[in-house]
């Protein structure tokens, strides 16, 4: 089980880092402490036990406490949902009422509108002080002498919820329960052989992104540091590379993005991290530029390009990229399937298995795939089935994606819907659209990427106002009004960077809109 695996470090090394975060940092004798002690309080003051497997929020960014609060969660019986400080109050709340969560915990300041929406808040949990101090009200917790916790998290329980973007207009809980987790860790582990109580694990990726999982767990999983980056340093290039350069990384764990953005500095090289040995990147297309510039400036370390979605428990494969790979023109692939899933190629929607070469739908069928959408059968239903083999039925997941096998290689080719990446992030262009259709000034609109090189840069909407077409001087002021607007539902990735007023949105023969005239339009805008 993996509660055992995490906390056996803080017996065997207890006093090594297990995540720090500029100059701050906790170890895992402190790390099983403050768990043990926050699951009894949870259970006592927070949600009794006769709710067994309700959610419970984790706010914050990438305080040590988050680990902390993650891991009480399970020992009180209850899966988590890591939420980012990027997320909106609103959206925080949508969530709330949504997942039907029992509390929210969190290390800083939980936003006034959750507070006054009456669910059980805990904000401001700075440990050890909050543990053993006057507060929380009901004296130290710290010094009580507590029974160790049965595991309250079974193998097929949940064990956290991942939000990301709908296409409906709100975001959706991905249910990883705690075999999932473990099929994934088994093969990671196994295949990129981190070494027991050695490794630094770059974390880049904020908690709510299930990217994230792949560098919180191998450190767990094998008395690893977590060695956190947090905003300020992604927004500040010289703070980012002070910290790198004093970080001992050896694997990194990230977006192709934001290795490219690192790459833009020279002073990005082996001689920054000499401890770098693997680079393990996965979410959106890594580019083969991206890959050469990285093999050539570390010549000791691996470049890996795994590939999967949330809902099958962060990858399902990868790759070895060699110098060769990534010197050719051709898209690197994104590898062979992990041993315990099949990855099948199938007719769009169908589940007729197409052969090696041929473009389909990646459908994705193993232990690694979520039991579906928190509280959303139907949604569940629409993109998760049962695959029959002989007499037996596997959880399986149509994810959208269009890929191919060819020489046991998986490869990516795009998607079959309106879901895109930008800078990593995952999200539905249907989100956006309907958080617009919901303001007053609008009647319509449609979201499209902004693609430079190949790559997608930003976003565009097309919007048809509601009264008649904007004077030319209102239009600026009507384009900020509008981002303002979404500002206060959407996380500031998923905010359109331009806003273009047309009387109406053109539609195709059937009646749908046009995204391709539009598409046009904006590249014809650009030239
Ligand atoms: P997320 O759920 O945020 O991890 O996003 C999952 C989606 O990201 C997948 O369904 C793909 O569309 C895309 N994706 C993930 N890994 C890769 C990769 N290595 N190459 C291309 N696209 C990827």
């Amino acid at each position: 089980m993996l509660l055992q695996q995490i906390d056996r470090w803080a017996t065997l090394c207890p006093q090594r880092i297990v995540h720090q975060s500029r100059d701050e940092s906790l170890t895992y004798a402190e790390l099983k402490t403050y768990s043990d002690a926050l699951a009894h309080w949870i259970l006592r003051h927070v949600v009794s036990n006769r709710q067994p497997q309700v959610p419970i929020i984790v706010y914050g960014h990438k305080e040590a406490a988050m680990l902390v609060l993650f891991l009480a969660c399970i020992k009180s019986g209850h899966p988590y949902i890591p939420i980012d400080i990027s997320v909106p109050p609103e959206r925080l709340q949508q969530i709330v009422v949504r997942s039907g969560a029992a509390a929210i915990l969190s290390p800083r300041d939980i936003p006034d509108l959750v507070v006054a929406s009456g669910i059980v808040c805990q904000a401001q949990i700075h440990l050890p002080e909050w543990l053993s101090g006057a507060y929380p009200p009901q004296g130290s917790v710290l010094n009580e002498d507590e029974a160790e916790l049965p595991e309250l998290i079974g193998y097929d329980d949940v064990w956290y919820i991942i939000f990301t973007s709908g296409s409906t207009g709100e975001p959706k809980g991905v249910q990883i329960t705690q075999r999932a987790l473990a099929t994934f860790l088994d093969w990671v582990n196994r295949e990129y052989t981190p070494r027991p109580q050695q490794e630094v694990f770059l974390n880049q990726a904020p908690f709510s992104f299930d990217l994230s999982v792949m560098d919180v767990y191998m450190a767990l999983t094998n008395g690893g540091t977590l060695w956190s980056v947090d905003q300020t340093h992604i927004a500040n290039p010289r703070e980012l590379f002070q910290s790198l350069a004093a970080s001992d990384v050896s694997y990194w764990v990230s977006t192709p993005s934001f290795a490219e953005m690192c790459l833009l500095d020279r002073g990005f090289t082996a001689e920054l991290m000499p401890q770098l040995s693997h680079f393990l990147f996965c979410g959106e297309v890594l580019p083969n530029a991206v890959a050469a510039g990285l093999l050539q400036r570390f010549a000791q370390a691996d470049v890996i390009n795994m590939y999967g979605p949330t809902e099958c428990t962060v990858a399902v494969s990868g790759v070895n990229i060699t110098p060769d790979m990534a010197a050719s023109n051709l898209p690197l692939p994104v590898g062979q399937s992990i041993a315990a899933c099949q990855i099948y190629i199938c007719e769009p929607e169908g589940r007729t298995v197409l052969p090696s070469g041929v473009h389909g739908e990646i459908v994705i069928v193993g232990p690694n795939v979520s039991i579906g959408y928190l509280h959303q059968p139907e949604l569940t239903e629409r993109v998760f089935l049962q695959w029959q083999e002989g007499e037996l039925s596997r959880q399986a997941y149509r994810t959208g994606d269009i890929g191919y096998w060819q020489d046991g290689l998986l490869y990516y080719q795009g998607r079959r819907d309106f879901q895109v990446k930008l800078h990593g992030y995952r999200i539905e262009l249907g989100e956006i659209e309907a958080q617009l259709r919901q303001l007053p000034e609008v009647e319509n609109a449609v979201v499209i990427p902004i693609v430079r090189r190949g790559k997608n840069a930003a976003l565009e909407a097309y919007i048809a106002l509601r009264s008649d077409p904007v004077m030319a001087t209102a239009v600026s002021d009507m384009g900020n009004l509008l981002r303002q607007k979404l500002s206060q539902v959407l996380p500031a990735y998923m905010l359109p960077q331009r806003y273009t007023f047309i009387s109406s949105i053109p539609l195709t023969a059937n009646g749908k809109a046009d995204r391709n005239a539009l598409r046009f339009k904006a590249v014809a805008a650009m030239q």
